[in-house]
């Protein structure tokens, strides 16, 4: 077989060949905007032309703060279309972890949108690579800003080629694009992806047994575009012609709705928080939801049940999926066999509430104290993955050592796996809860719980003991509705008859909002702060 290089720049001709009409939907700070493809390859062309007119060559980095939008499509393609590599920073990250990754990565130039020109500006003075800041906006005039040099990237497009042709003679396991891990305890750790990886994500996102993303779909990624590259929706998509829908800046579950509504959204994805907002959103007001096909859900445990309130209420089918920063991100998907369509409803939502079976192209192995583990659902041990869009090191971090090794990566995720090969998350290694010398999985509480119709949101982490080392603690939100009617005895009445009594929590604490990662995750390591004594100084 001819041995033709897999780059990104050949994505984007794709849609422009066989798609130029169909379109991007995108929302920035002045309203909903409308694109062709065709019209996104030539400002796209034009990108790659301008930077490289401001000395951005192949290989160099080329960093991104921004939300979802048409411009940021463009930095998609434009950087890996001239050999450069795509760098999306997670505007979430603190100002500490923001100077250490663009540091760390060497940016060259940050296109940054003008709402978050105060992120850059109060640590402008830190950042040892950086040469020239582009500013999205919708404005012919730029916002005031002390940064420098400062171009404007309609300016720059508008003085460009758009006749500019993507590098061909790219050795497809060049770099392409990069994204760092939001950093729980350290400094964030770098993730490279090659432009080969990027290309076989999207087969592996296409496939009708995974995502079935395909050219009919209106796809609206809500997972940010600076977390796993929005799981590689926006390449796959653009590949594959579907239209997408970019919600753009702050948007808020309300927005979502109406978005899904007015734009006939059939596959959305994004991380658990979001979908409890929205069905929040979908119980108070009225919205027709009919076209979704898909709500793809991952990052997190999609509690049962959420998915089950989307299926019955609404009629919005859920593909729970795994995935990691690491692994570019797919890895299993949850969909049932043909044969499982017969049983019970129960316990078809029990299979797909799982995290699925492994897609093609991926190996898989779980290690447990002795070996590889049963396939019982019932032994637990650490999930490796390995395949062609699997990294295979941090980027010039020692910290790879640890986690790449003999040709895994090994995930830090616990996970059983059934007698059909589906894998289901016990919990993070370091969120299990150790009690008395048995485990209990956080995710397995915290998933009961949020299937009591008073639960809004519930988080369960391991709280110091004097006797048993560690206990579950559960940290919930009620809706409003149940404030004043539901007490944490209620919550254990509830728990009891689906535990074993050890597994219960020795308390539950009601708060008003758990806090949350920069990639919208319930922040557990917060949690575990503010109750770090709880079972210790007789405050229960
Ligand atoms: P971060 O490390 O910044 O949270 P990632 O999205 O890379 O960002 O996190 C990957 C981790 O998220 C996985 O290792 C796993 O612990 C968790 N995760 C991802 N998808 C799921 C899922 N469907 N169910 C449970 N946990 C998940």
């Amino acid at each position: 077989m001819m041995n033709m290089p897999l780059t990104v720049g050949s994505m984007l001709e794709r849609a422009e060949k066989f798609f130029p009409k169909k379109e991007v939907v995108s929302r920035t700070l002045s309203g909903v905007h409308r694109f062709t493809y065709e019209e996104i390859g030539k400002r796209t062309r034009r990108l790659s032309s301008a930077l490289e007119r401001i000395g951005v060559s192949q290989g160099d980095r080329v960093g991104t703060l921004a939300w979802n939008h048409h411009r940021h499509l463009e930095i998609y393609f434009a950087a890996p279309g001239m050999g450069a590599v795509l760098h999306t920073i997670n505007l979430r990250l603190s100002q500490e972890h923001l100077v250490y990754v663009i540091n760390h990565a060497e940016d060259k130039v940050i296109l940054i949108d003008e709402d978050l020109l105060p992120l850059i500006e109060g640590i402008k003075d830190r950042l040892t690579s950086v040469e020239a800041f582009i500013i999205m906006s919708d404005n012919d005039e730029l916002p005031e800003t002390d940064l420098s040099p400062v171009h404007s990237y309609e300016e720059l497009l508008s003085e460009a080629d758009e006749s500019y042709e993507f590098v061909k003679d790219i050795d497809e396991n060049a770099p392409a694009g990069m994204c760092y891990t939001s950093a729980t305890t350290g400094n964030p750790k770098g993730v490279v992806y090659s432009h080969r990886g990027i290309v076989l994500h999207g087969f592996a996102m296409a496939l009708a047994d995974t995502a079935a993303l395909s050219e009919s779909d209106r796809c609206m990624p809500v997972v940010p575009m600076f977390h796993a590259n929005a799981w590689g929706l926006p390449f796959a998509a653009t590949w594959l012609g579907t239209t997408q829908v970019l919600p753009g800046p702050q948007f808020t579950p309300k927005l979502l709705a109406e978005f899904i509504e007015s734009e006939k959204v059939t596959v959305t994805a994004g991380v658990p928080t979001i979908w409890l907002g929205l069905l929040k959103e979908l119980d108070e007001g009225n919205y027709d939801t009919s076209s979704v096909r898909a709500v793809l859900c991952g990052g997190s445990a999609a509690p049962s049940g959420m998915i089950k309130a989307y299926e019955t209420k609404y009629k919005m089918p859920f593909l729970h999926a795994y995935g990691m920063t690491e692994t570019s991100p797919l890895v299993t998907l949850s969909r049932l066999k043909s044969y499982q369509e017969d049983l019970p409803e129960q316990d078809k939502l029990d299979i797909r509430a799982k995290q699925g079976l492994l897609v093609p192209g991926l190996e898989m192995k779980v290690l447990g104290a002795n070996g590889e583990v049963a396939w019982d659902g019932e032994e637990m041990g650490e999930l490796l993955i390995r395949g062609p869009w699997i990294a295979d090191e941090y980027y010039k971090d020692e910290r790879t050592e640890e986690a790449f090794r003999d040709g895994w990566l090994h995930t830090g995720d616990v996970v059983t796996v059934d007698n059909e090969g589906v894998i289901k998350i016990v919990d993070r290694t370091k969120d299990l809860i150790k009690s008395g010398g048995e485990w209990i999985s956080s995710v397995d509480l915290e998933n009961a719980l949020m299937a009591h119709e008073a639960v809004f949101e519930a988080s369960v982490v391991a709280v110091a003991h004097p006797e048993w080392q560690e206990r579950p603690v559960a940290c919930v939100v009620l809706k409003d509705a149940y404030k004043d009617t539901v007490s944490a005895e209620d919550l254990q009445a509830f728990l009891k008859p689906q535990f074993a009594k050890w597994w219960l929590p020795d308390d539950i604490v009601f708060l008003d909002e758990i806090p949350k990662t920069s990639v919208g995750k319930f922040l557990k390591r917060s949690l575990r702060d503010k109750l770090k004594d709880h079972l210790l100084s007789g405050t229960k």
